[in-house]
Parts: C-alpha cells; structure tokens; sequence
C-alpha cells in the first residue's frame, strides 16, 4: 500500500478550492455569453459595431481559456477520485501541497515543470 501523502483533510480543502473554481468560470462564462447576445440585439451605428466585434473575439478568447482550465479542473478532480491526484504526471514523485494549493491544476512537480518551461523556451529561441 502507497504511503499517505495528501491527508483526507488536505484533499478535501484542494476539492472545495477546484469546484469553486469551476463554478465560478462556469458563472462567468454564462455572463459573458448573456452579454454577447445583448451587445448584438441592440441596434448599432458603425463604431457601436467595431466595438462589438472586438467584444466578441475577446469574449471567445476568454472562453477559449476558460474551456481549457475547465478540462484542467475536471481532470483534476478525475484524478482525485483516481486516488492519483497531487503526484507528478512525469516523474510520480509527490507535488506538494503548498505547490498545489497555489495550482490546485498542476499535473507536474515544480522540477518537472521548470524542465518542461526550459524546453518550450529553448523552442521558441530556435
Ligand atoms: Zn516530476
């Protein structure tokens, strides 16, 4: 049998932490979709117009974001209900709680995750 790492009462605080999140994104995006349609019923003079269509390629890039942390977050919580939830998806050594507190999404130990933002900035000089 594996080691306790995360007490049940860690676990429990991270949980509370990731659905409030993802209630909260789910409110937001509710908002900014609520917001889209009216900006588009109102009738608009040219410049009302530009600004919509700025409004709305910002809006789905939020959502595009949004989408993303989503799937973090439910993986997260897959992975809690796995009983594999706080270890590195790379290396399986423990990320801590005070790490995952801070990113209760992170898949990756901060070893891990330094290696993985050198090789992508490595990328992006070359
Ligand atoms: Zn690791």
């Amino acid at each position: 049998m594996r080691d306790e790492y995360l007490t049940p009462e860690q676990l429990q605080t991270i949980k509370a932490i990731l659905e409030e999140q993802l209630a909260s994104i789910l409110d937001q995006s509710r908002d900014a979709v609520n917001n889209l349609v009216e900006v588009r019923e109102q009738d608009a003079d040219p410049l009302d117009l530009a600004i919509t269509e700025s409004n709305r390629e910002w809006t789905l890039r939020l959502a595009d974001r949004e989408r993303q942390l989503i799937t973090k977050i439910r993986r997260s919580l897959e992975r809690m209900h796995d009983g594999e939830y706080g270890t590195c998806e790379s290396c399986g050594n423990e990320i801590g709680f005070n790490r995952l507190m801070a990113r209760p999404v992170a898949n990756l130990c901060i070893d891990c995750k330094t290696e993985a933002e050198q090789v992508e900035s490595r990328r992006r000089v070359f």
